[in-house]
């Protein structure tokens, strides 16, 4: 997944060791946290519908659960790399932290790409995972959900694995599941709502009007369709989507400068978030076409850049093609702009919601799904959203707060409030 010369878990240890440094922490505890606590190594092997072996490469990265049982998705992509891994992992022991949940940071993989599987090797490959990684996962040790490529079909199939192997129902063992087998109401929705939650807070600091504004959204998955739907319902108009074809292995952008109909757009993609062109086309949208480093959805003339596919998109090679225009960037994605961009952002005076606050909402509604779950006891949707909301709205408050009181970039806030609070869990537990 990092093609570039950007190394994922180099940017998060650059973004943490400049923050640690703010911060005066000791050396010990410094060099335990930019490190993950525990990394595994696996390999799956899978009977192929063909009656081939094939054998896919897996990991499980721990980065820190001195606040809870640690917290994380499971990413299927193929070019999934440890170091992807170990940098998703850190970034959600921030992202827990900072939404003041009682939870670690961890996360997995496993290189392969769903699209090109049937479901019956999919549902192997789930049951394959769980039965390598039994005795490291549970609802009180670390518990996995959703990430780029995984879905809630292939957390059922683990949680329904897991329970078998345990011998009991154990359903706080994983979370963003299909609701009435476990999900949460919302857990669908949150990781997008959870971005325009606090892009509203962000529009209302600046004063502007969202009914006024403009976006452009890479990424059609759940994160950029929801944040999407929800923008457009609160008023605003997207006018450039982005998003890759799983197929066609090309990116496409589907631009209307009076607004794409996204519910329509929702409508035809298929489960990998993919739109066909000629749909685009058949709805009257211009439709560029690029490969994977497709720039087009940030040269746009928006109000604001909503991110939601791969990191490292807002490059130093990138950055000068975004418009005068934009005043907010939403990081609905993880980590996709890199750490020497953030200066060039700064002194743009463009207003950064950085992604371990903007896209928390995923999380936050897994943990309310884990508490759900551990009950026995689920909520209606309404219940679920308006926690979400106040959640995503207090820890967008204490990041803006902090950073008008210090003078600090968005993301630096961020990331005093997530280190101080882990660092404290662990010194109160003695570890360092
Ligand atoms: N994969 C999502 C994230 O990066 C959600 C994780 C979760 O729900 O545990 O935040």
């Amino acid at each position: 997944m990092t093609e570039s010369k950007y190394n994922p878990f180099e940017n998060a240890q650059k973004q943490f060791d400049n923050m640690a440094e703010y911060l005066g922490l000791e050396d010990g505890m410094k060099n335990f946290l930019r490190e993950p606590m525990k990394e595994i190594h696996f390999n799956i092997p899978i009977k192929m519908d063909n009656g081939s072996i094939k054998i896919f490469k897996a990991f499980r990265v721990k980065h820190n659960d001195a606040r809870g049982p640690a917290k994380g998705g499971l990413r299927f992509h193929n070019e999934e790399t440890i170091d992807d891994v170990k940098a998703l992992s850190m970034w959600m022991t921030w992202k827990c932290a900072l939404l003041n949940l009682p939870l670690g940071g961890s996360k997995g993989g496993i290189v392969c790409d769903p699209s090109a599987l049937s479901l019956n090797e999919q549902e192997k490959l789930c049951r394959g995972f769980i039965r390598q990684l039994y005795s490291q996962i549970g609802p009180n040790s670390d518990v996995p959900a959703p990430d780029m490529g995984s879905n809630a079909q292939h957390m059922l199939w683990m949680l329904d694995e897991y329970e078998t192997i345990a011998g009991g129902r154990y359903p706080g063992m994983i979370t963003a599941k299909p609701v009435g087998m476990g999900g949460s109401l919302g857990r669908t929705e949150a990781t997008g709502y959870g971005v325009i939650y606090t892009l509203e807070e962000m529009l209302k600091i600046k004063n502007i009007d969202i009914t006024k504004t403009t976006a452009s959204v890479q990424g059609f998955g759940l994160v950029g369709e929801y944040a999407a739907r929800k923008y457009v319902e609160m008023g605003g108009k997207v006018i450039a989507v982005n998003c890759f074809h799983n197929a066609d292995k090309k990116v496409y952008t589907f631009i209307d400068k009076d607004g794409l109909d996204i519910q329509k757009l929702a409508s035809v993609k298929n489960s990998f978030g993919s739109i066909d062109k000629n749909k685009g086309i058949e709805f009257g949208y211009e439709v560029l076409e690029g490969d994977s480093k497709c720039t087009k959805w940030l040269e746009q003339q928006v109000d604001i850049l909503i991110p939601c596919a791969l990191p490292n998109q807002i490059t130093l090679d990138t950055f000068p093609l975004i418009k005068d225009s934009v005043k907010i960037i939403c990081e609905g994605a993880n980590g996709p702009t890199t750490p020497d961009c953030d200066e060039l952002i700064k002194n743009r005076g463009i207003s950064m919601i950085p992604d371990f606050l903007c896209n928390a909402g995923g999380v936050t509604c897994s943990y309310f799904e884990q508490v759900q779950s551990n009950m026995n006891y689920f909520w209606d949707k309404e219940e679920v959203l308006i926690k979400l909301e106040y959640a995503m709205k207090t820890a967008f408050r204490a990041v803006y707060d902090l950073s008008l009181d210090k003078g600090l970039y968005m993301r630096d806030a961020a990331y005093v409030i997530a280190i101080q609070r882990v660092a404290e869990a662990v010194k109160l537990r003695g570890w360092v």
